[in-house]
């Protein structure tokens, strides 16, 4: 390598060293076994792992921020498992992203999402008046739901137990699925709330590898709720805010929070076990096949909950292969199911997904992400593929015996 052409002073080549436990893209061996992994580039034109890692090593920091490899990359890590050397992709692509956000060059929908969420607590830019509005009109069909007609659905309780943190299509093209997790909170017998002061489960700071402004929009959510005084926070099924806040909080504010972290999965899991809750898995007489969200998987190991879950609701669960730590992207994560343009695209990364999903030879497949869940749907429709996609806890909901 000829020395001359490293810019040793750039900020991607500082993380040649940065870790003090490894991680360092200055010991990659450039085997490339990393391009193997990768779902997605495959000739398709994708990221190659390899070529992201040697720009950042040569210090070429403008080249790979001006490049769509960045923004193309799904931050699975799928890549991640097979170096030998113990590089984690994220790292270097959200570091590069970092640097695109400094100079303002990042996609405009994850760009107006984050002035959203950080102006007013919800990426989709529902002010509090309309947060407010929407539980109000969900709420009002809500004693149907259970048939109780002094049923309603909470929000800015002070000193309930649990706090449902939702996704933001649970406010806005999913109220359904809103309805359908206060079920199982009004029949958990809890006490529980929304908050009107921070709505949105999501935390798009992480997708541009900025950790101060995740870090601000993790505290906007941990900050009220501690003055909520809840015990839990309860987070709907949302694969990167399922990683930032149960898996990164800690390191991002610094301290532990005063409540407890658990997925909607992983609560119903305890609930059912402790008897709290009761389903019928006969609601469901078929096997459905399970999806793996990166983040919660690979990412987070947390692989049990949802599987557990599923078996009380359904009549077993199959396994796509590969699974767990070796799962495949649904092709719509680290930030481009949010990108409003990125529909073709996402149809081919999503394709090897298509390809696992129809091999189980099923026509029901469950998720514990929301987006995974919009995009395995969407892949369904586009490859013509007739598998009904649910999440997890909706199945829960459905079987639920009140
Ligand atoms: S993190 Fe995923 S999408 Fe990105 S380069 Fe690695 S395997 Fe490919
Ligand atoms: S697998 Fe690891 S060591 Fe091999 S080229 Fe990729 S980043 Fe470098």
């Amino acid at each position: 390598m000829d020395t001359a052409t490293i810019n040793k002073n750039s900020v991607l080549h500082q993380l040649l060293n940065q870790y003090p436990l490894g991680d360092n893209i200055s010991e990659c061996l450039t085997c490339g076994a990393c391009n193997s992994r990768c779902t997605w580039f495959d000739g398709q034109g994708g990221p190659l792992p390899r070529q992201m890692v040697r720009m950042a090593a040569l210090g070429l920091d403008e080249a790979l921020v001006a490049s769509s490899m960045i923004w193309d990359c799904l931050l699975c890590n799928r890549c991640t498992e097979v170096c030998p050397m113990g590089i984690t992709m994220d790292k270097v692509v959200r570091k590069a992203r970092s640097l695109a956000i400094a100079d303002d060059i990042i996609p405009g929908d994850i760009k107006k999402g984050l002035k959203n969420r950080l102006e007013l607590g919800d990426v989709n830019g529902l002010t509090k008046e309309e947060f407010v509005e929407t539980v109000e009109f969900v709420s009002e069909e809500f004693p149907d739901a259970v048939n109780d007609p002094e049923a309603v659905i909470p929000y800015d309780q002070q000193g309930a137990k649990l706090l449902y943190l939702p996704n933001p299509r649970e406010l806005g093209i999913n109220l359904m699925h809103l309805t359908a997790m206060a079920r199982l909170f009004y029949a958990s017998g809890q006490t529980w709330t929304l908050s009107s002061r921070h709505t949105d489960v999501t935390n798009w700071g992480y997708f541009v590898g900025k950790d101060e402004i995740a870090e601000k929009i993790a505290l906007m959510v941990v900050k009220p709720a501690e003055e909520l005084g809840i015990e839990t926070l309860v987070l709907s099924e949302c694969g990167h805010g399922y990683h930032v806040l149960k898996y990164l909080l800690e390191d991002l504010i610094g301290r532990k929070p005063q409540f407890e972290v658990v997925s909607m999965p992983e609560l119903l899991v305890r609930y059912a076990k402790s008897g709290v809750l009761k389903f019928d898995p006969g609601v469901h007489p078929y096997k459905i096949a399970y999806h793996d969200p990166c983040n919660v998987a690979r990412k987070s190991k947390a692989y049990e909950a949802p599987r557990e879950l599923l078996a009380m609701v359904c009549d077993g669960v199959a396994e796509l292969i590969p699974n767990r730590q070796d799962g495949i992207c649904c092709g719509g994560g680290g930030g481009l199911l949010q990108d409003s343009h990125s529909a073709a695209k996402r149809m081919i990364t999503g394709k090897p997904k298509a390809d696992q999903m129809k091999q189980t030879g099923l026509p029901n497949l469950a998720t514990a992400c929301l987006s995974c869940h919009r995009q395995l749907g969407e892949l369904s429709a586009h490859f013509k593929l007739g598998i009904k996609v649910d999440t997890v806890a909706s199945l829960a909901s459905e079987s639920l015996i009140l």
